[in-house]
């Protein structure tokens, strides 16, 4: 499982008006784009980026905030 969401985060490509159908790989919610990380409102994580355009949307490697 944590291998297909490291995948995912290296495969997907991330153009600005994208970001709105990604979402919270815990509760599917919706992520808001913060100071360049994506919030969770609903659990609370944080999810930081690997690139400037792809995400790292791993549950393990996101922080509570
Ligand atoms: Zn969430």
């Amino acid at each position: 499982m944590l291998f297909v969401q490291i995948l995912m985060s290296f495969t997907i490509v991330m153009p600005k008006d994208l970001l709105s159908i990604v979402v919270c790989p815990r509760c599917k919610g919706e992520l808001k784009m913060a100071r360049h990380k994506l919030d969770c409102k609903n659990c609370r994580l944080r999810f930081g980026f690997v690139t400037q355009d792809i995400p790292k949307m791993i549950i393990e490697e996101a922080e509570q905030y």
